[in-house]
Parts: C-alpha cells; sequence; structure tokens
C-alpha cells in the first residue's frame, strides 16, 4: 500500500499540514452555498474539496465544477465518488496547477487551507482576468485585515494588495465548532469580486506594493520618515506636499489610490 493511503479499515488523521479543517455543520455548509449565488451555467473551480461537503452542492447547482485536491487519500477517494458527474477532480497542489489552462469565466470556491492562503489568493488575483469572483473561508484576524479600510490597525499591505484588484466583502462569522478539528480562533466567509481595472491604475504595480510595504513595515512612523528610505528625506516630504498629503500622517492614515498617485508621481 502507497505512502498516505491508508487501508478502509485504517482511520484517516486530518493534517495540520495541508491545513485540514473540515466543515462538519450542514447550517453553515448551506450559509456558504446560498451566499455564493450560483447560477446554473456556472463553471466553479473549488481550492481543496476535502472530503466533498461543498463539492456537493456546488454540483447540484452549476453547470461544472474542478476541484483541485492535494491529499493523496482523499483525492482518489472523490475521484471515485464523481467519476462520470460534472465534478472534475485534480489531485494536485492548487500552488502548482497551470491555471493558464483554465477556462473562463470561472467563480472559485474555497475553504482554504489556512497555512497557504496568502499564496493562493495571490495566485487567484495573478489570474484574475479568468474569475469572476472569489469565494473563501479564512480565519476571522486575517479575513479582517483582507477588508480593512484606512485608519484601523487591520489596515495594511494585505489589504491594499487585495482591494486594488477586487472589490472584498466580509460576508459573516463562523465559529470554531463548525470545523472538525475545530480550530483556536473564528473564520469568516469573504467575497472578492475581480475589479476589471482597479478604481485608479499605477503605472508600475510592481513599485506600487513595495513602496505601501515599505510604509506599512514601519506603520508607527511618520510617513515622511518612511518614504525617506524610497526617495531619500527631502524628495519624499515634497512629494508628499505636492499631492496634498500631510508628511505627519502615518500608513494606515492613507487610502489606496493615495498610494496609488505616490507610486504613479515617485516613477
Ligand atoms: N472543503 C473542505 C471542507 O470545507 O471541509 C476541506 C477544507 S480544508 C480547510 C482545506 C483543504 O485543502 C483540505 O482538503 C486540504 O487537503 C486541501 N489542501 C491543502 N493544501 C492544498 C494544496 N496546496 N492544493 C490543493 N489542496 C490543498
Amino acid at each position: 500500500m502507497s505512502k498516505g493511503r491508508p487501508r478502509s479499515s485504517e482511520v484517516f488523521f486530518p493534517k495540520r499540514s495541508l491545513g485540514q479543517n473540515f466543515l462538519v455543520n450542514p447550517r453553515v455548509e448551506q450559509e456558504i452555498i446560498e451566499a455564493c449565488a450560483l447560477q446554473p451555467d456556472d463553471i466553479v473551480l473549488e481550492i481543496g474539496p476535502g472530503k466533498g461537503v461543498l463539492t456537493r452542492p456546488l454540483a447540484d447547482r452549476v453547470k461544472k465544477v474542478l476541484a483541485i485536491e492535494k491529499d493523496n487519500y482523499l483525492a482518489p477517494q472523490l475521484e471515485k465518488e464523481f467519476a462520470g458527474t460534472n465534478v472534475t477532480i485534480e489531485h494536485a497542489d492548487v500552488l502548482k496547477y497551470p491555471f493558464e489552462q483554465l477556462p473562463a469565466p470561472m467563480k472559485v470556491v474555497g475553504n482554504l487551507p489556512y497555512n497557504i492562503a496568502t499564496p493562493i489568493i495571490e495566485k487567484v488575483l495573478v489570474f484574475r482576468h479568468k474569475f469572476s469572483v472569489f469565494y473563501m473561508t479564512v480565519q476571522l484576524e486575517y479575513g479582517n485585515r483582507i477588508v480593512a479600510r484606512p485608519h484601523s490597525k487591520e489596515y495594511g499591505s494585505l489589504s491594499c494588495f487585495v482591494q486594488y484588484y477586487a472589490r472584498a466583502q466580509k460576508l459573516f462569522k463562523i465559529p470554531p465548532s463548525a470545523f472538525r478539528p475545530s480550530p483556536k480562533v473564528d473564520s469568516c466567509f469573504l467575497s472578492l469580486r475581480m475589479r476589471p481595472e482597479p478604481a485608479r491604475k499605477a503605472h508600475d504595480e510592481e513599485f506600487l506594493f513595495k513602496l505601501i510595504r515599505a510604509c506599512f513595515s514601519q506603520r508607527r512612523k511618520m510617513l515622511k520618515n518612511s518614504l525617506a528610505v524610497i526617495y531619500g528625506k527631502e524628495e519624499g516630504e515634497e512629494l508628499l506636499r505636492n499631492l496634498n498629503i500631510d508628511p505627519m500622517v502615518r500608513a494606515e492614515d492613507l487610502g489606496l489610490e493615495d498610494y496609488v498617485r505616490l507610486a504613479n508621481r515617485g516613477l
């Protein structure tokens, strides 16, 4: 018997390394499916189907589901269960899966493995032109950082990065008891609606996010001091004044559009 494939008499132990917290509350499952407002002609990419609790109701509602599961035991089980249906199981690592081969447009749904939530979100956003919306379950504190607005302690480079490409909305909170094993913290269900274009476009997106990270890496500092690292002391302060931004404010006081204005003027 190959490694990772227990005999049927063996017990399946959830793997922490794969962020396995399985949904076990049917009411929450239903809430998630209803929140996705799916249409019969939708094509859905499911990330981490696990034991298929979301896959089944998704398959009932949409035209096609493509579900990517890395677990060496669960993926073959799912392949067997869904053979000959409108569900295709891909036994693969979502981070290595060739998204360029996916059909479009798709909706993405996933109760995400918490340990790789950021690279998954980054990958979906890189391929955003394939997707209309990304529904996800993540840890509440992390979700709060994604949807955070300026002037809050949760607002940071993650909020700016995600909100540049998508409209992020927290839909509802999920208690630890909805999962097995139960995580130590609350989770939440979020939607990211892809923006066809950012509200204000950066000339150089890589530079924009470098600038944002530099400002938030010293979030207690005044902006004029954080910007000195990138533009030099005098130029940074002058740039802020030219853009009518108070040099004494801190990173969390600037909205995303202000960062784009800063980045565009700094080229
Ligand atoms: N959707 C199921 C549910 O709600 O009960 C499982 C959710 S569980 C939080 C995350 C799932 O993602 C697990 O099934 C895990 O094996 C899978 N997973 C973890 N890392 C993965 C990766 N890199 N690629 C694909 N699936 C992965």
